[in-house]
């Protein structure tokens, strides 16, 4: 910790002519340097589950993504369905994306929540460092706490490019690039959207960016759903 006779000292340097005021040097440098100074304890992965309420580092390898979208707040990104004195006034909710990860290095596997206003481009098989808050939840799906880094920065530090499996034949993987047809002769990842799509509330844009990220268009899919409008956001929906 820095006392406060050093960023009076710092202070008073910088700024002669308010020399002496304590308050004003220390909101400066709170405001300043206070975000950088956050100390984060590099962890392995299974220390996570240990490490409720502490700040932590991870670095790993992502191995499963799960991504959705939510509406919130854009005040105080309260989810809409949770509700806030803002949306009560008739704030109108913008998107957010919400990334799952499970990350893991040579100990573990451990899970990361990244919440953001734009899309975040990570991939399967990505090295990556995350640093946030590790919390604990109780979740009513499965019954039981989930512990979970809620990221507030993150950097991909090495992208995955291409991996292959170790043969082709025994390992049952799409890829973009080389789509296997299943019996009916249909693409495997429409079903997999159309899944996504039943699972819950999705809107257009997200689904478009899916298929973008999986190299499919919205002709792959447009037999299948339909598009309709709330509040002037279109969603999608599954043709029955
Ligand atoms: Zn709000």
């Amino acid at each position: 910790m820095v006392s406060d006779k050093e960023i009076l000292d710092w202070f008073n340097k910088q700024y002669p002519e308010y020399a002496g005021n304590l308050e004003l040097a220390k909101l400066l440098w709170k405001n300043k340097f206070g975000q950088q100074k956050k100390e984060y304890t590099k962890m392995k992965a299974r220390n996570i589950e240990s490490s409720v309420d502490e700040f932590v580092e991870l670095e790993g390898m992502v191995a499963q993504i799960r991504e959705n979208t939510y509406l919130a707040c854009p005040k105080c990104g309260a989810s809409l369905k949770k509700g806030c004195e803002h949306l009560d006034a008739g704030e109108e909710p913008i998107e957010k994306y919400i990334y799952e990860l499970k990350l893991g290095d040579d100990t573990g596997v451990a899970t990361a929540l990244i919440i953001s206003k734009d899309p975040v481009f990570v991939e399967l098989g990505d090295r990556i460092l995350v640093r946030g808050k590790v919390t604990k939840r109780f979740s009513e799906y499965l019954e039981r706490d989930e512990i979970k880094i809620s990221v507030y920065s993150y950097e991909i530090i090495e992208k995955a490019g291409d991996i292959s499996p170790p043969s082709s034949d025994d390992v049952n993987l799409v890829k973009a690039s080389d789509v296997v047809k299943d019996e009916n002769g249909e693409d495997p990842r429409v079903k997999q959207i159309l899944a996504m799509v039943k699972n819950g509330k999705k809107t257009k844009a997200f689904i478009e960016r899916v298929l973008k990220y999986r190299g499919m268009e919205w002709k792959d899919i447009e037999k299948f759903v339909e598009v309709y409008k709330e509040k002037d956001i279109e969603y999608v929906r599954v043709v029955e």
